[in-house]
């Protein structure tokens, strides 16, 4: 999967995203620069572990070949580690004639964290104080979790804290995220927890498994109150491909059609789209 390790005896691990690359060569920004103005090319993005309690049919992480962790790390060998193991993966642009040499440089101290690699962050002991520590160091950090540990979101202070909603229904959640037990109370509890903080549910339309039940999917989303919402379509990579097809991809407009029908039903409204990414941001009217 490309990842790089922090320690060899944990699954932390940072790997670079597509879009920081191709900022790197002076082409175009993520979503996450049109939506929130993060830099691409200033973005690490990590996971503390690559442990996970669910098995969503579009992760693209392998449950066939876990990563053994036999211990957790400290956040200061994390945090100290980052920018060395970044410039590691980021090395080959350094001498590439294709590369922006000023937004390379950029790129070797990162300003924002995206805790979203792979893997439920929440199972890391010491999250809260991992964020702490990137906050302290002035970087911006998103945290996406899966919601099925609310004392753990409780006790994190993100710039930006996100969390999946799978489903509109706990039937559909069962069957999509085939969770190690039911969650599916958590997770809603998780979602009252967003209100009145920079935060984002979001949603990943996986064409004819999730993709029904707008009404649910808003009520849900008015209940939880969260500033922004992003509907996003499911992408076929990764072990992704070996449990569903393409024909699960939904088209943008159906993606745009489907988050329009949440608005109808919300207080949401829409805020910006990308067509590449296939994702569709809403926000809550002012
Ligand atoms: S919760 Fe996230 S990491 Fe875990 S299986 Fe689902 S998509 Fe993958």
């Amino acid at each position: 999967m490309g990842y790089l390790f922090f320690h060899p005896d944990s699954s932390a691990a940072l790997k670079p995203c597509m879009w920081c690359k191709r900022a790197l060569t002076g082409g175009e920004m993520c979503y996450k620069h049109q939506f929130y103005g993060i830099d691409s090319h200033r973005c690490a993005q990590i996971t503390p572990t690559l442990a996970c309690n669910q098995h969503c049919l579009f992760c693209w992480r392998s449950f066939e070949h876990e990563y053994p962790e036999k211990r957790q790390i400290e956040p200061d060998v994390i945090v100290s580690q980052l920018a060395s193991i970044q410039k590691k993966a980021l090395a080959g642009y350094k001498v590439s004639y294709r590369a922006d040499p000023v937004r390379y440089q950029e790129s070797l101290i990162p300003n924002q964290i995206a805790i979203s690699l792979s893997g439920e962050p929440t199972l890391y002991e010491k999250l809260p104080e991992l964020i702490d520590l990137f906050n302290a160091q002035g970087c911006t950090t998103f945290l996406v979790s899966n919601g099925t540990n609310p004392d753990m979101l409780r006790a994190c202070r993100p710039y930006q804290m996100y969390v999946s909603l799978t489903a509109p229904d706990r039937e559909t959640y069962l069957a999509i995220a085939r969770p190690d037990s039911d969650y599916w109370d958590r997770i809603l509890e998780s979602l009252s927890l967003l209100s009145n903080r920079r935060s984002a549910i979001r949603i990943t339309l996986v064409q004819g498994i999730n993709d029904h039940n707008p009404e649910s999917y808003a009520r849900i989303i008015e209940d939880a109150g969260p500033q922004f919402v992003e509907v996003k379509g499911y992408m076929h990579v990764g072990y992704s491909q070996k449990r569903l097809s393409r024909r699960h991809m939904p088209e943008h407009e159906r993606i745009r059609n489907f988050a329009m029908s949440i608005c109808e039903m919300s207080s949401y409204t829409f805020m910006d789209e990308n067509l590449l990414s296939r994702v569709v941001c809403l926000e809550k009217k002012k």
